[in-house]
């Protein structure tokens, strides 16, 4: 199994659950409809990574705020990519039909570490960076459904074991990356910076 580090020790999820369609202009970039309720889906544990590696030429990186849950709470953040392989997923979409084979490959979940937050969620924000670029900035406040209201649907009908991680959706800015460049991704509590990571995508 898979793991990630949480507070400097190994957790494995069991899972990782993620929302789509949860910042406007992201949904305005795909061209999609805003959705009328929350759009969720899974990543097995066999997509966790914490080495980011180029697998297809319509790869798509997406950075997102990550949390991980323990005894159903947000007990820690860290910074989250959810690889999809664009062209794959609107051919499923277009088809409706499942989208396993664009979101849940190996590796298609890419997490920093995470360290313990206990603080305000709405006051978190992320930043990319892919060769010193800034390419994606969002934050909790331009979140459609805010991390509690995803923690409170999800455990509707879905339960969450220790060490589970919520991918809460990506702002604006997702696109193709190559072998060799060097993502920065940053999770921010207001201007303080709480997790730095560095990816050279191999
Ligand atoms: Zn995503």
């Amino acid at each position: 199994m898979n793991s990630v580090i949480f507070d400097n020790s190994k957790i494995t999820p069991s899972k990782v659950v993620c929302v789509g369609r949860n910042y406007v202009e992201h949904i305005k970039e795909l061209g999609n409809e805003i959705p009328e309720n929350m759009v969720l889906f899974l990543k097995p544990n066999s997509a966790v990574s914490n080495e980011l590696r180029y697998v297809s030429d319509d790869n798509h990186y997406e950075g997102e705020i990550s949390f991980l849950v323990i005894n159903k709470k947000i007990a820690g953040v860290g910074f989250g990519l959810d690889l999809t392989k664009r062209e794959l997923q609107s051919y499923l979409k277009s088809k409706g039909l499942p989208w396993e084979r664009a979101k849940c490959f190996d590796g298609a979940a890419v997490f920093s570490e995470f360290v313990p937050f206990v603080c305000e969620v709405n006051e978190l924000g992320l930043e990319l960076y892919i060769n010193a670029d800034l390419v994606q900035k969002g934050s909790v406040a331009h979140m459609i459904y805010k991390p509690k209201t995803i923690l409170k649907e999800v455990e509707s009908f879905l339960s969450l074991e220790d060490g589970d991680i919520i991918m809460s959706g990506t702002p604006k800015g997702v696109g193709k990356y190559k072998k060799g460049d060097k993502f920065t991704g940053r999770i921010l509590y207001k201007d303080t910076v709480l997790v730095e990571h560095e990816w050279i995508v191999s």
